[in-house]
């Protein structure tokens, strides 16, 4: 089982990276997380998150429920430790899209799991990107470039950087990123001791 974690510094299109990265990858399945962020037009309960209230999300966290969590633009996200649970008893990859301080909690509690950094191709492309959203203020444009300078800070903790340039180029950069994780010798356990059980 490879364990996937993605994160990246905000405006550089991770969401639509992961989103292609599954479609493309049978094996792989979104690790959903919780979340005391409200739905979004077109989000379901249980596909993209499970949303819960801030009671619920901190009773959780009491219970130890949670192998990370983070507060993120005042809200609050977190993987259940059941989220990984599932996919290891039912075969398969788990792809985690995390802010930074939750890829790195993932990394410390899965030292195994492959993490990747998704980069803007300049900075000057994040602060278009940021722009482009909608009509934010520029108080609001100025706030996500500082956390995106930020989230940037931790980029040497990961293992892999990518580009996000083109997004076709960025996609195939991911695919192969996981296909190698899932060759590793850790991740081929069971084939070896298949092989060696008939020997
Ligand atoms: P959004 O509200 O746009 O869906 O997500 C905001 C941020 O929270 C994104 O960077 C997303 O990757 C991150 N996020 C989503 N789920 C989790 C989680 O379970 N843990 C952590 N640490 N971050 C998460």
């Amino acid at each position: 089982m490879v364990l996937f974690i993605m994160a990246a510094a905000s405006g550089t299109g991770k969401s639509t990276l992961a989103r292609r990265l599954l479609a493309a990858e049978p094996r792989l399945r979104l690790s959903v997380s919780h979340t005391t962020r409200r739905p979004r037009p077109g989000e379901t309960e249980g596909v993209e998150y499970h949303f819960v209230d801030r009671a619920q999300f901190e009773a959780r966290i009491a219970e130890g429920a949670f192998a990370e969590w983070a507060e993120y633009a005042g809200n609050l996200y977190g993987t259940a430790h059941a989220e990984i649970a599932r996919t290891r008893d039912a075969g398969g990859d788990l792809l985690f899209d995390v802010e930074v301080v939750g890829a790195a909690a993932l990394k410390r509690a899965y030292p195994d799991a492959v993490s990747v950094f998704v980069l803007p191709p300049t900075m000057a492309e994040l602060e278009r990107r940021l722009r482009g959203r909608g009509t934010e203020s520029e108080e609001v444009v100025a706030r996500r470039l500082a956390a995106a300078r930020r989230e940037l800070g931790s980029a040497e903790t990961f293992d892999h950087l990518v580009v996000n340039d083109d997004v076709e180029r960025a996609a195939d950069d991911l695919r192969a990123i996981l296909r190698a994780a899932g060759l590793r010798t850790a991740s081929r356990r069971a084939l070896l001791d298949r092989l060696r059980a008939t020997v």
